[in-house]
């Protein structure tokens, strides 16, 4: 049978996993592999994905992949404290005790004054990021990763100037899955940090080690921090460290990063083994004995042919060894072999797997987790029950429950709207704009005391100040919005709503992981952009950020409520709801088109973790907050700014550049001109009008004051309510504001976001002609 036909409660044992290549290399890493117990929990409330339970953690995956995966019925494997009794507790330090395994001192150390550089890898959500905000405290700068979008930060520890430290996105495995995951590999392999600093989450400590073990493979000094230690001790679990270390061949240090508990001895421990680049003890895991040791023979047999090569290629052994027989193109293609030689590996690893029984993936991911499984015995005693588990399971009763998943969803996303949107965020609006305006009168009042030449006033003023003033006004709702976005991710909400919203998103080409951006979108377009950088797959991200434009954003309301309370004023609430709609409903066709045109190929699996609940830390919750704001007011003052001035110039000068008093006469209005015929089957032509709506490219906002300055009172006289129904599609359509499309720029590269704008452009005026026409009939 099936891992799909088990029943919620059901446990088996696996028996093989099928697929193949880089997806179920990553089923595997995950810990989804032959012999492993697993507890199927539920089904999302559609019906898919599932729930898994599995080396004691939740991982999601879809039932067409679960098809592929043969299990046999079994009882259910938990570790009962009772059948073990806790490990010996002798020379056991306690949180922040001195570790007792690396001799001190001994060694070649590093030159005074050589940088010690430090690569922070571990599971998501495994502290990673609590622990770099403790290490670093402000000394830290985020930018991108050479050649790619996704952030790297990077910092000083405190207290150590000749220190660099890196927090890199989170991994599951040394095989890259997604982007993100790349990025950590080559970081490690080849940037060459001093050290790592490997963390672990210690309530899902055999998902961890996995990572550890590979770690331990390129030989790189490292130190483990064992996280999340008071939730284990809490509990009453405990761990035996030196034994742990033993095992290891690395310091172990027990950590709480939320608690800044252990922190300073992880940071003497790494300092020590970065300094006297102290390598790990142990690189050697596979057993002789384990299943006649055809694992063993095979990659001993596997160094001895390729070290040469790995010497050559500038790839540590051992770690070259493993993925060379995991047949890791990218590593395989580095080492660069002749034919026979590949020929001769090949025949060593398909001896491998006629003795094993397994295929090389799975063998290799099974003597890891054999070893795994070997440490945790010796040196972990799991708690009994964990509050904080027993915790999610409540709360998860009701947020993915079969009939409260998508109402609660519905009602929490209201509540973050509505706060975001009309209270809280306004609220913060309003001051900042209050502060920039009674600015902009003190410069203004200054500026007339001392006469400054009229040009230069209103480029100050009209410019500078009413241009990036007003994309600025919008800091404290993006802020706003961050914050309750980053409390649902960090609490574990969002994975759940990825979980639960999948299967409807696979209908669109999209994953579950999509809903978030699309959310945001409903905000303002630029964070969401920023968001995708979680999604694992490329494809889909691409897909997602080209679609997010079609979720009206803030922006656009003014835009709404100025036409209806012009034109329509007794079916208000009615046309600003289906615009919103008519908004969905192209995003769901577009991305229908695209996933049979441009987006085509197979979703990636759907194996994600489903951390517990838990409560983030103000401090971290801060630091991002900060972050976002930051990357925000840097681009207000870089792209907008001159944007705003390009504007004004052309609203302000005719072609002779003599200040114009009539902007009929300016440049723009010559521009609008032109390019008015364009618009002529959709209704649109009007140089104000087009006018507006190139403004409207600086900030949609700006579409409403600049059709109240050039029509003035004659509005309803000079367009009719045909027109007005044109110009309220075609802003709903139409180009995202600059700010978005340079986001955009950023996350996907020039040419798409040109593309963009112009699909965009083509499609609003599409669909503002449709309206007119059936206006006309
Ligand atoms: P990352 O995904 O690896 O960067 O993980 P984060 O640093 O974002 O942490 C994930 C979650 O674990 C957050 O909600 C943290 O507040 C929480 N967390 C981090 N360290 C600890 C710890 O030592 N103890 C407990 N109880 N929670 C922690
Ligand atoms: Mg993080």
């Amino acid at each position: 049978m099936t891992l799909r036909n088990l029943k919620p409660g059901q446990s088996a044992r696996i028996l093989s996993v099928g697929g193949d290549g880089a997806l179920r290399q990553h089923v595997l890493d995950m810990g989804v592999l032959p012999g492993a117990h697993v507890t199927l929990v539920k089904y999302a409330p559609m019906g898919d994905p599932m729930e898994l339970r599995i080396h004691g953690y939740e991982l999601t995956l879809r039932l067409k992949d679960a098809e592929s995966i043969q299990v046999e019925p079994a009882p259910a494997e938990e570790h009962s404290p009772a059948e073990k009794p806790l490990p010996d507790k002798t020379e056991h330090p306690g949180l922040g005790e001195e570790g007792k395994f690396h001799p001190k001192g001994s060694g070649n150390p590093l030159p005074d004054g050589t940088v010690l550089t430090f690569a922070l890898v571990g599971n998501q959500n495994s502290g990673k990021t609590t622990l770099f905000n403790q290490l670093t405290g402000s000394n830290q700068h985020v930018g991108n990763f050479p050649g790619v979008t996704v952030d790297r930060k990077d910092g000083v520890i405190r207290g150590h100037k000749d220190t660099l430290i890196t927090d890199l996105p989170g991994i599951y495995s040394m095989t890259p899955y997604s982007s993100e995951e790349l990025v950590s590999r080559s970081f490690v392999l080849n940037e060459k940090p001093k050290a790592i600093i490997n963390i672990i989450d210690v309530t899902s400590i055999e998902r961890s080690l996995y990572l550890t073990m590979q770690l331990l493979e390129t030989g790189i000094p490292m130190v483990v921090a064992l996280n999340m230690m008071d939730e284990m001790t809490g509990n009453g679990g405990s761990v035996d460290i030196n034994a742990l270390e033993m095992m290891l061949g690395v310091p172990v240090v027990p950590i709480s990063a939320a608690k800044n508990q252990g922190v300073d001895e992880l940071v003497k421990h790494a300092l020590h083994v970065a300094k006297y680049q102290e390598a790990p003890l142990k690189q050697d895991f596979c057993d002789t004995n384990d299943h006649g040791g055809a694992v063993h023979r095979c990659i001993h047999a596997v160094v001895h042919l390729i070290e040469d090569h790995a010497k050559q290629a500038d790839i540590p052994l051992r770690f070259a060894a493993s993925k060379v027989i995991e047949g890791d193109s990218e590593i395989v293609e580095r080492l660069s072999f002749e034919q026979n030689e590949k020929e001769m590996l090949e025949h060593i690893v398909l001896q491998m797997e006629s003795e094993r029984g397994l295929d090389r993936s799975a063998a290799m991911a099974d003597m890891r987790f054999e070893y795994i499984y070997k440490v945790c015995d010796r040196c972990v005693s799991k708690p009994l029950k964990s509050k904080e588990r027993l915790r999610s399971q409540k709360i998860d009763g009701i947020l993915t429950g079969k009939w409260t998943a998508i109402p609660v969803f519905v009602a929490i996303m209201g509540l973050v709207f509505y706060l975001t949107f009309s209270l809280i965020g306004p609220f913060l609006q309003d001051l900042l704009q209050s502060g920039i305006d009674s600015l902009a009168d003190a410069v203004k009042a200054e500026m007339e005391k001392g006469e400054v030449n009229e040009v230069i006033k209103s480029l100050v003023l009209k410019g500078i100040f009413e241009g990036v003033g007003s994309v600025l006004s919008f800091l404290p709702i993006i802020v706003t919005m961050f914050f309750f976005l980053s409390l649902l991710e960090d609490s574990g909400y969002i994975a759940r709503v990825a979980f639960f919203m999948d299967k409807l998103l696979r209908k669109l080409g999209l994953s579950g992981r999509s809903i978030v951006p699309m959310l945001i979108g409903f905000g303002c377009t630029v964070p969401a952009v920023m968001s995708t950088r979680t999604l694992p797959s490329d494809r889909d991200r691409r897909m997602t950020i080209l679609l997010t434009p079609f979720m009206s954003c803030t922006a656009k309301l003014p835009i709404y409520s100025f036409f209806v309370h012009e034109f329509f004023p007794d079916a208000g609430w009615w046309i600003i709801t289906s615009l919103y709609l008519l908004g969905v409903v192209f995003a769901v066709l577009v991305s229908l088109l695209f996933k049979k045109t441009l987006f085509k190929g197979e979703a990636v699996p759907f194996v994600m973790e489903l951390p517990n609940y838990r409560l983030p830390g103000l401090k971290n919750v801060l630091h991002l907050l900060w972050q976002k704001a930051k990357d925000f007011l840097q681009r207000a003052f870089s792209v907008i700014l001159v944007a705003t001035v390009v504007i004004w110039l052309l609203n302000s000068f005719d072609f002779r550049f003599n200040i114009v008093s009539d902007n009929a006469d300016s440049m723009m209005a010559s521009i609008a001109n032109v390019i008015k015929p364009v618009f002529k089957p959709a209704g649109l032509d009007d140089w104000r009008i087009v006018t507006s709506l190139i403004s409207g490219f600086m900030a949609k906002e700006s579409v409403v004051s600049i059709m109240r300055v050039l029509f003035g009172s004659e509005l309803t006289v000079s367009i009719g309510s045909v027109t007005a129904a044109c110009m309220l599609v075609f802003s709903l359509l139409y180009t995202p504001c600059v700010a978005a499309v340079a986001s955009i720029k950023r996350e996907l590269g020039a040419k798409w976001a040109l593309y963009l704008v112009l699909w965009q452009c083509a499609l609003a005026w599409l669909a503002a002609c449709i309206v007119r026409l059936i206006a006309l009939i």
